[in-house]
């Protein structure tokens, strides 16, 4: 559905400031109470993105009591989850809850579903204080209500894998998504990935095999994740550099790639990855700390020629893509599971 119906856009549920859709919106109104065109969940689980959770942990020095006070205080006030340091914000799992009558989403009540629409749009009310998250992983148990608009996009849970792996798997799976469409589109055989044994990276790595690049070089910053990553099998090289330093960036990849895709999730890849990129190759930026100004200025300054991508979190096709790739590749799983930890105790879906 395209437009701009406003209210299919969400824009009847910003409190402030007029005139913004929800995701630049201050103040969401979170109210329950749903609309005609409306879907509201039972939220169940949230995904906090993995650059909002490190900006939180280290900005509390790692008190997870700290971190959840931080949480339900930014959820409290802006109605919504969104990190007003990074901007970014996650994604949530839970139950249809109510359907408005007018909503086009084809959902139904008791439904399991992910939203992939992001947290940063999505009005969201906590209603048990965060009591079952400790304030120490990216994913929170939760209770509250979600509101998804007529235009928002949900992906049923999938019965075959932990509910902690879905909810890991499609936070991210916009990056496979768009490095797969790029190294189609480009016909582009050698791909850099940055940060590459962490969910998005690895997953990266996989879709670039899949859609036919031949070189895949996979950086990581230390030792033991290019163990991980060698054992994994996911790249034909790894190499080991600190993402925000350029010029060790630039000799740890060596010859220039066609596509550098950008997977860390702390500020100040943008020149590095500039420099690992061929002339008239492409960066995908799917990091959401990544900086416009830096990316564009560095780029500018260095006289390259390289095409720049937001990684956009919505492809066609994005959830089942990464959802296949998981359950596919063992290298992948090999790399994911271990980050996904904290499911909830007794939940028969969550990983051990
Ligand atoms: P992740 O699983 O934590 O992976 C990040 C990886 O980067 C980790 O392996 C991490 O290593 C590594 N890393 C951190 N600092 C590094 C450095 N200086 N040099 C080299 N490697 C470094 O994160 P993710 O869930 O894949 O998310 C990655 C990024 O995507 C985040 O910025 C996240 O916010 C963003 N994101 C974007 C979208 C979108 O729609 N565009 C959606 C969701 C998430 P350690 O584990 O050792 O720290």
């Amino acid at each position: 559905m395209r437009g701009t119906d406003r209210r299919a856009l969400g824009v009847h549920r910003v409190l402030e400031p007029p005139g913004v859709l929800p995701q630049a919106a201050l103040r969401l109104d979170a109210d329950p109470a749903i609309a005609l065109d409306e879907v509201r969940i039972a939220v169940e689980r949230l995904n906090l993105d993995a650059a909002s959770f490190r900006q939180l942990s280290e900005a509390h020095g790692g008190d997870g009591d700290a971190v959840r006070a931080a949480v339900l205080e930014i959820v409290r006030t802006r109605g919504k989850m969104q990190n007003p340091v990074t901007g970014s914000g996650g994604m949530l799992i839970g139950v249809v809850d109510a359907v408005g009558p007018q909503s086009p989403l084809g959902l139904a009540v008791d439904q399991r579903v992910a939203t992939l629409v992001s947290l940063t749009l999505t009005p969201l009310w906590i209603t048990d204080g965060l009591a079952g998250w400790d304030g120490r992983s990216e994913q929170v148990p939760a209770h509250g209500t979600a509101i998804l608009f007529a235009r928002s996009t949900a992906a049923l849970l999938p019965d075959d894998l932990p509910d902690a792996v879905a909810l890991a798997v499609l936070d991210v799976c916009g990056a496979p998504a768009a490095t797969a469409r790029i190294v189609e589109r480009t016909g582009a055989r050698s791909v850099a990935v940055l940060g590459a044994a962490g969910k998005s990276g690895c997953l990266s790595l996989a879709a670039a095999a899949a859609a036919g690049a031949e070189e895949l070089t996979g950086l990581v910053r230390n030792e033991a994740e290019a163990d991980a990553l060698r054992a994994a099998g996911l790249a034909d090289r790894v190499v080991v550099a600190d993402a925000t330093d350029p010029l060790a960036v630039a000799d740890a990849v060596g010859t220039p790639v066609d596509v550098t895709v950008v997977c860390v999730d702390v500020p100040g890849a943008e020149h590095g990855a500039v420099l690992a990129t061929a002339e008239g190759g492409t960066v995908v930026f799917f990091s959401m700390a990544t900086s416009f100004s830096a990316a564009a200025l560095g780029a500018e300054g260095m006289a390259a020629d390289v095409t720049m991508l937001v990684g956009n979190g919505y492809t066609p096709g994005h959830a089942a893509l990464a959802l296949d790739l998981y359950r596919q590749n063992q290298g992948v799983r090999s790399l994911i599971d271990p980050r996904v930890r904290h499911a909830r105790p007794g939940d028969p879906r969550a990983t051990a």
